[in-house]
């Protein structure tokens, strides 16, 4: 089998255009009629033809200026239909049939628990109707909805409503009209019985914005959050970008089957309730967060994503890179800016680092896809943060905030390249960024090795730093130019005055920041006594891997010395990796294990600092997790990761049990769930102790809190640790948990995740049965995420050595690609460490990856995937 890529070398404009589009939908489950009036305008040579994309439509008649086409003047094939000898400017007028309840792909219109609703980024409009469904075509849309008043009373679509009305046989309609110009991909239509909370916002220049959440009846005061969070958001932007809102209403709709996590269309949203709702009873401090996130994202790309779009696919990044990094600082302005920074930095490097060293490893600017839907990653958006977050760093938040005025200034309106935003960064600043620019079309993770001289003599330092970078898909690569953050730490824990011996080019000494450009350089320090320790690449200010040959002594010195939140956390994590990977050699080799003092006692100086932000505690008493221990084994031995990183909980525990239940008794206090950083931070920290006491033989506390807890997250973090126990104490609690939840789907989500997460050797058997639970639907995404995507994250299951793990999810791959190709090929991803088995494993993965691959009729999706990881 064969699949046409896609390059972004061979991009041509448009040969025509769009220049406005009035849509009619009368709704129907199965038989939907959509009418479509567009005036199209040549922009190219003549005698081009137009192609309008079309999929899965049934054609029912084209008009051009009036006249109906007989099938002799238009080809249409599976792809779409084509035009010849077309006049300059014409209207053309379609009708076409679609199947919104057949829909299961959720990609177009689609219906759902009773309600219609679209998702179109990328290509799902030409499922709706025939069009030019590329991002560089904008036009001005309108929509008229007819549907039945009883069931459909909510009639929602882009702009601002102009019109309702009823009809007869008990149908109404709606009129909206969206002024601004946009990409189909942006198009949105939902219609069902709704409830509906609302509010309003007062725009910097006294424009009244109403605000509303529409989401499942009954589940209205579960939406006060995501409406806080809206407000904070539209603030936000003006404070900070100068940027107010455009449009009379602002609409965010919840729903319950989507794709995605959210859809920024123009001033109608289409949210995965997981990012709505929430209540202190069945949602989690980081759900809380996340909703704060997800809503202040999509309402960013208000300005970033929908006024200034992309000009193709591979420009992908440009509205997400940027509008990620926008709700990072959303989110560090809105809580505790280095704990964001710890959860940003983490997620990146969980995901996008292993994304970065496998066989699917792209640039945040692809140069070909098959299927761009498997083009929404970890690095187009994490490390595409990580790159504008390094634009920051070198040209200053003034510098930034100017180039961000200069780009909205000069393409509002338009669709635009990635080059054209560092374009308006460069020029607005004067900093030379042509070097910069390797990022984005370079892959894979660079690694920094730093070595130092010290001179006592000449009271010196001499800092040599060596970049390499590879990537599994790239040849000839090139050094990197990036922002380097470095401070040096001397022996009684004080912050040395940083002077640099040679300071020649475009060193931001003053501020700690070394501009990296060379293969390897050289930077000398002077002024100082003794030789010092060195924080390097503070705060993260580069997505590198940084090595050093320090001693675990010298992380543990930097672990209670370093000035830097971020780099105090990283210590931790360094040392314990350490340690662990040591502990993991143990193992393989048959060797005893015992726990490192010197790991210990650092462990302990943290416990035991009462001063230290709880959160931060927290973080840094965490052992790093068995996705990042498994990135730094050359040959994967998932079980001996398992065993090892619970030996050292395990004595952890042993030697600090004391101090770990004190403490834990003392955060353990009843009190109101608020969401305050503080009582967030207490939290976490108190659930982290609770999770080295779930460690012990002893499950009572772990149990007591669970019936206990007046919040879900004190409940569900004792409910995961008894997920792993053997004791009566896990029944108990699974039993209430479901009975008391298992009609919110929502939390059902966490239900399976937590039995499909738990490490014992029940949990393959219990994944089955559950996805014959009448709470599990293969149709729902975040049910599927939740349970067999969660399965398929059990390193430990999932790598069973009789290779069941691999069979049951090649199951899955391929009952899920033939109703939802995208969330088939997001699970297939899970294979990606193929290449780092060992030969037995190997094979046995070679044969589910093989017989996935020749499947017929498999979907481009998942083809990519999996031929990418085979090859
Ligand atoms: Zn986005």
């Amino acid at each position: 089998m064969s699949m046409e890529k896609v390059y972004l070398s061979e991009y041509e404009k448009s040969p025509y255009e769009v220049k406005t589009i009035d849509l009619e939908f009368d709704l129907d489950s199965t038989k939907t009629m959509v009418k479509s009036k567009m005036i199209i305008s040549r922009t190219g040579e003549e005698n081009q033809a137009l192609f309008l994309n079309g999929d899965s439509l049934e054609l029912v008649s084209i008009k051009l200026d009036g006249r109906e086409l007989h099938q002799s003047e238009y080809e249409l094939n599976e792809q779409g239909l084509s035009l010849h000898q077309l006049p300059a400017e014409f209207s053309l007028e379609i009708e076409n049939i679609i199947n919104p309840e057949a829909n299961t792909a959720l990609d177009g219109l689609y219906k759902s628990g009773g309600i219609f609703c679209s998702q179109n980024e990328p290509e799902g409009f030409r499922r709706i109707t025939y069009f030019i469904d590329r991002p560089d075509v904008m036009a001005v849309y309108s929509t008229k909805i007819i549907a039945d008043k009883k069931a459909y009373p909510i009639l929602l679509s882009n702009g601002n409503l102009f019109e309702t009305g009823d009809l007869k046989d008990g149908k109404h309609y709606a009129i909206w009209k969206d002024p601004h110009p946009k990409p189909s991909y942006l198009y949105a239509l939902v219609a069902g019985d709704l409830g509906c909370v609302n509010d309003s916002f007062t725009t910097m220049n006294n424009n009244e914005i109403a605000l509303n959440i529409y989401c499942d009846k009954g589940n209205e005061d579960q939406c006060s959050h995501a409406m806080t969070s809206l407000k904070n958001s539209m603030k936000w932007d003006e404070e900070r970008f100068g940027r107010e809102y455009d449009l009379e209403i602002y609409n965010i709709v919840a729903v319950d089957s989507f794709n995605m996590g959210a859809m920024e269309n123009k001033g109608l949203n289409v949210f995965n309730s997981h990012y709505v709702l929430a209540d202190a009873d069945t949602a989690t401090d980081s759900n809380f967060m996340g909703i704060e996130s997800v809503i202040g994202h999509e309402y960013f790309h208000n300005w970033t994503g929908n006024r200034i779009t992309c000009r193709d696919w591979f420009q992908l990044t440009l509205k997400e890179g940027l509008t990620v990094f926008r709700d990072q600082e959303f989110s560090s302005d809105m809580n505790t800016r280095s704990v964001q920074r710890i959860s940003d930095v983490k997620a990146l490097q969980e995901r996008q680092f292993v994304e970065d060293a496998s066989p699917t490893s792209h640039p945040i600017k692809p140069e070909a896809y098959i299927q761009i839907n498997n083009f929404y990653t970890a690095t187009i958006y994490e490390k595409g943060a990580e790159v504008i977050r390094m634009i920051h760093t070198l040209i200053g938040e003034e510098g930034f905030r100017a180039g961000m005025d200069l780009y909205f200034k000069s393409f509002d309106g338009q669709a635009v390249r990635t080059e054209d935003f560092i374009w308006a960064m460069q020029e607005a600043s004067g900093f030379d960024l042509e070097h910069f620019t390797l990022w984005y079309c370079q892959s894979g993770t660079p690694e920094v090795n730093v070595t130092s001289v010290f001179d006592k003599k000449s009271k010196s330092l001499c800092v040599t730093i060596k970049q390499t970078f590879s990537s599994p898909t790239q040849v000839n690569q090139k050094p990197y130019f990036f922002p380097f953050k470095i401070g040096l730490i001397n022996g009684s824990g004080h912050e040395c005055r940083l002077q640099l011996e040679n300071a020649e080019g475009q060193t931001l000494v003053d501020k700690g920041v070394l501009l990296i450009s060379k293969e390897e350089e050289s930077f000398t320090f002077t002024g100082i006594k003794d030789a010092p320790i060195m924080s390097l690449n503070r705060n993260f200010s580069a997505p590198v891997k940084v090595h050093t040959a320090y001693s675990l002594s010298e992380y543990a010195f930097l672990m209670a010395h370093d000035k830097d939140e971020f780099n105090r956390f990283e210590a931790s994590q360094t040392i314990a990796s350490m340690v662990l990977h040591k502990l993991i050699d143990a193992v393989e080799k048959n060797e005893a294990m015992s726990l490192s003092d010197i790991y210990s006692e650092a462990f302990s100086k943290v416990l035991l600092d009462m001063n230290m932000d709880m959160s931060l505690k927290a973080d840094s008493l965490s052992l790093p997790s068995v996705s990042m221990l498994m990135q730094e084994r050359e040959v994967l031995d998932v079980e001996a990761i398992y065993i090892a990183r619970n030996f050292l909980k395990r004595e952890l525990i042993r030697e600090w049990g004391a101090d770990i239940q004190a403490q834990y008794a003392s955060l353990n206090t009843e009190k109101e769930y608020t969401l305050q950083s503080a009582e967030i931070g207490r939290r976490k920290l108190k659930n982290t102790l609770l999770s080295y006491m779930g460690a012990l033989k002893d499950e009572s506390p772990v149990l007591l809190q669970y019936k206990k807890s007046n919040n879900m997250t004190d409940r569900l973090a004792a409910l995961s640790i008894l997920a792993n126990s053997r004791g009566k104490g896990k029944t108990e609690a699974l039993n209430h948990f479901y009975k008391r939840y298992k009609d919110n789907t929502l939390v059902m989500n966490k239900y399976l995740a937590v039995i499909a997460s738990s490490e014992l050797k029940e949990t393959p058997s219990n994944v089955r049965d559950l996805l014959e639970d009448e709470v599990f639907d293969i149709k729902v995404p975040n049910l599927v995420r939740s349970l067999i995507g969660a399965f398929a994250r059990n390193a430990l299951h999932f790598h069973a050595i009789d290779g069941s793990g691999y069979a049951f999810i090649a199951d899955k791959v391929l009952e899920l690609d033939k109703l939802n190709p995208q969330i088939a090929s997001g699970l297939s991803g899970v294979y990606k460490d193929y290449g780092r088995l060992n030969d037995t494993a190997k094979a046995l993965m070679k044969v589910q990856l093989e017989r996935i691959v020749n499947t017929s009729n498999l979907s481009k999706n998942v083809y990519e995937i999996i031929s990418k990881i085979l090859a």
